[in-house]
């Protein structure tokens, strides 16, 4: 089935008596289990639509549905019970709580939505062992390298079963090799049936997806197969 479909979707911000139109009319159709990256060049708005995809903020005009779902005009409160529930997000900056242990990090989403205890602490070290970060549970971010605080990261997106990976530019402050193994273990979770979206403004890392929508100006421009998917198939 779909995960997301949007209808015309618009986004415009006021600016004093300026007005900018950062999406005009976004029609977009996402299946479960895809993996997509958005690409575009910076001002055309990936920004804007991972914000409304990820129910951070709301279109001016436009639907959008998410698992079937018209999330376009909830209230604060309702975007932010269904985008705990429903997306994982992973940032360029890890996002990371400072202080805390990454244990602790992965288990932030099931305190704020009321998970016990006990099955906090098992659903976060489970997860904390699929991404390869057994034995980091109780280091800090500032005891891990940059792609071990993604890996960490990635388990917090995961925690919940969300219904889509939403990530940010995630490879942007991981040099080369670091950035191909966090895309590797997207292939990963791709392959154990995640929906992952990607929004990069570079196209070696796109190319790590299926399926590739570029934004232009606000409106996609292009929407097509990975060309190296399409080499290996
Ligand atoms: P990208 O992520 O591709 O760089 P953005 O979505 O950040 O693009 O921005 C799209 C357009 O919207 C740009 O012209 C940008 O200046 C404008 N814009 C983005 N956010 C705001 C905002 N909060 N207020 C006013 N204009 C904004
Ligand atoms: P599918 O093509 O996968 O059988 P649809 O595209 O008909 O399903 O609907 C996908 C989801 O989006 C449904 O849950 C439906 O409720 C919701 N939806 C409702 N109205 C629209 C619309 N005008 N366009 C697209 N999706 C819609």
């Amino acid at each position: 089935g779909d995960v997301i479909v949007t209808d015309n979707l618009w986004k415009t911000y006021e600016m004093g008596d300026q007005q900018v139109h950062a999406l005009r009319g976004v029609n977009l159709r996402i299946r479960h289990n895809e993996y997509v990256a958005i690409m575009g060049p910076s001002g055309s708005g990936k920004s804007t639509l991972m914000n409304l995809i990820g129910c951070l903020d709301s279109p001016s005009q436009g639907k959008y549905w998410l698992n079937g779902h018209d999330v376009s005009e909830l209230n604060d409160d309702e975007l932010a019970r269904i985008r705990n529930k429903e997306i994982g997000f992973v940032f360029q900056t890890f996002n990371l709580l400072a202080r805390a242990t990454s244990l602790h990090n992965v288990e932030l989403p099931l305190i704020y939505n009321g998970t016990p205890a006990a099955e906090r602490t098992a659903r976060a070290k489970a997860v904390l062992e699929s991404v390869n970060l057994g034995a980091r549970m109780m280091h800090k971010p500032n005891e891990l390298s940059g792609g071990q605080r993604q890996r960490v990261a990635i388990a917090r997106a995961l925690v919940n079963h969300p219904s889509i990976i939403l990530a940010d530019e995630p490879t942007g402050n991981l040099d080369s090799k670091t950035g191909d193994e966090i895309m590797g273990l997207f292939d990963e979770l791709h392959a154990k049936g995640n929906t992952i979206i990607v929004v990069t403004h570079e196209p070696d890392i796109a190319e790590f997806a299926h399926r590739i929508i570029t934004i232009r100006d606000g409106v996609i421009a292009g929407d097509h197969a990975s060309p190296r998917r399409q080499n290996q198939s």
